[in-house]
């Protein structure tokens, strides 16, 4: 059985760690030194390293991780600039067995944050499945729209909507309540939210992740995956002082809203 654990990094930066035995991967490694330090102080062994995006706090650890442990496979998204030699390059749809973790993993592609963005699913019965899902879903908020375009970002966080409500949802920063506190400025009446933002602000007090979230809490709270509500809608034409047709420009309203907040 396979069991996945956030290690720390930077500000607010997590890189997940799947371990199952002494195997270990990593997701998103953007710094080798507390990978390394977890990695010796448990004895594990690291098989692969996956990729969810280019940016600098997401792959800066892997060369100096391919040097100290190059069994290591490294997987990265097809469509951008490859972090370091020898990765297998990914798209939509493919599939990548990890059979020291008795882990299989499928390849979704969710670009808006980056243009080749992908997150990693696993649905391995009777465990509830995993999303990795990098800077493209965050709890109670989105990834900037730093190379795609609102149309994009809001058909891939619909498409990772679509997936089973208990998924695990693990982003990679530690950017919840702050992202609740603009949720709340949106829908001030959510009763869900409400709740949601006082166990955050629990646990934040106590320095605990509140990550992993689930799709079915995200679908109640974030904003974000709630464009088609007739409140929600409300709420960003007035910010907006205009009328908006359609989820895609409530969406895109929401995304100008939260970057100013
Ligand atoms: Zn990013």
């Amino acid at each position: 059985m396979f069991n996945v654990s956030p290690i720390p990094a930077f500000q607010d930066n997590y890189i997940w760690l799947i371990t199952n035995n002494n195997h270990a991967v990593v997701v998103d490694p953007g710094d080798a030194a507390p990978v390394e330090k977890i990695l010796a102080e448990r004895g594990l062994t690291l098989d692969a390293i996956l990729i969810t995006h280019h940016h600098w706090d997401h792959t800066g650890g892997v060369k100096a991780l391919l040097a100290s442990r190059p069994q290591a496979q490294l997987y990265a998204p097809a469509a951008e600039a490859m972090p370091a030699a020898g990765a297998i390059a990914l798209s939509d749809g493919d599939k990548i067995s990890l059979p020291t973790l008795a882990l299989e993993l499928k390849v979704m592609s969710v670009p808006g944050h980056t243009l080749g963005h992908i997150a990693y699913y696993a649905h391995q019965q009777p465990e509830a499945p995993l999303l990795f899902c990098g800077d493209t879903l965050f709890s109670g908020g989105c990834g900037r729209l730093f190379e795609g375009t609102p149309k994009q970002m809001h058909e891939s966080l619909q498409r990772l909507a679509s997936l089973p409500d208990d998924t695990r949802v693990y982003c990679t920063h530690e950017y919840t309540q702050a992202n609740l506190a603009f949720c709340h400025a949106v829908e001030p009446n959510n009763p869900e939210l409400k709740k949601y933002l006082q166990n955050v602000a629990k646990l934040r007090q106590q320095g605990v992740p509140t990550l992993p979230s689930t799709l079915a809490r995200e679908k109640a709270v974030n904003v974000f995956l709630r464009a088609h509500l007739a409140g929600v809608r409300a709420a960003a034409q007035v910010h907006q002082g205009a009328e908006l047709i359609g989820d895609i420009e409530v969406f895109a309203a929401l995304r100008r809203w939260k970057d100013d907040f």
